[in-house]
């Protein structure tokens, strides 16, 4: 899942100006973050409208990130975008600028920060699991990523600064590496660990890729 937080109330605001303001959510990834799903959103108009800001309406895209999807759901409000100056997504990175594909006039703003592909831990508790990476390493450290989960993404062991098993850098985290021993010893695999990882290679890393085709036929 695509973990977001919204951002403050008073950042918010400032970007908004003197609207008026759509609002925007998504059914999915932002609705279990609970930072653009439909409890959220009503509560954003309701505290804009406080501040004497009109919202023009508001929508939670199924989901915000499909661009189909959106040009068939955005039309039944089309006159209410056209009213308004600013579009607020509370969405991931991602459904903002398929949104932002669809606005015409009105300034597309974010109503969340994108964090991390993370695991549901507990209801509102996200762990970070993956940054995209584009390179998945995690069969060398049983399953285990410590490019994302270890602060410094040290490859090739631990840092030395945990203590109890805590990380160096935040110790409410759990030292990734302290996970990874702990892990191939029991399964008898420390030996491993001897073969030395070479530095990752960022070029590969989703962040530079602009489109992915996952049609098996115009593969080669
Ligand atoms: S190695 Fe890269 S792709 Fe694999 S889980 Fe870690 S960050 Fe994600
Ligand atoms: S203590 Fe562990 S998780 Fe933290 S930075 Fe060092 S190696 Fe990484």
């Amino acid at each position: 899942m695509i973990v977001t937080r919204q951002k403050s109330f008073e950042d918010i605001l400032k970007q908004v100006d003197k609207g008026p303001a759509f609002l925007i959510g998504c059914s999915e990834c932002a609705t279990l973050c609970h930072t653009g799903g439909e409890e959220e959103i009503i509560q954003m108009k309701m505290n804009l409208e406080q501040k004497k800001i009109i919202v023009t309406g508001w929508i939670v895209l199924d989901p915000a990130c499909h661009l189909q999807n959106n040009k068939r759901l955005l039309k039944t409000h089309h006159d209410e975008l056209l009213q308004a100056k600013k579009i607020i997504v509370f969405a991931c990175g991602n459904g903002i600028q398929t949104v932002r594909e669809l606005a015409q006039d009105a300034d597309v703003i974010t109503g969340t920060e994108t964090l991390f592909l993370g695991e549901i831990k507990h209801t509102n508790e996200f762990e970070k699991r993956c940054i995209q990476c584009g390179e998945c390493v995690v069969d060398n450290y049983s399953g285990l990523c410590p490019v994302s989960r270890c602060p410094k993404s040290m490859l090739n062991g631990p840092c030395g600064g945990a203590k109890n098993g805590c990380c160096e850098v935040d110790e409410e985290l759990e030292c990734i590496w302290d996970l990874v021993y702990k892990q191939l010893k029991s399964k008898g695999r420390l030996a491993q660990l001897k073969t030395i990882q070479k530095p990752k290679d960022w070029q590969k890393a989703t962040q530079t890729r602009r489109i992915v085709n996952h049609d098996r036929s115009q593969q080669p």
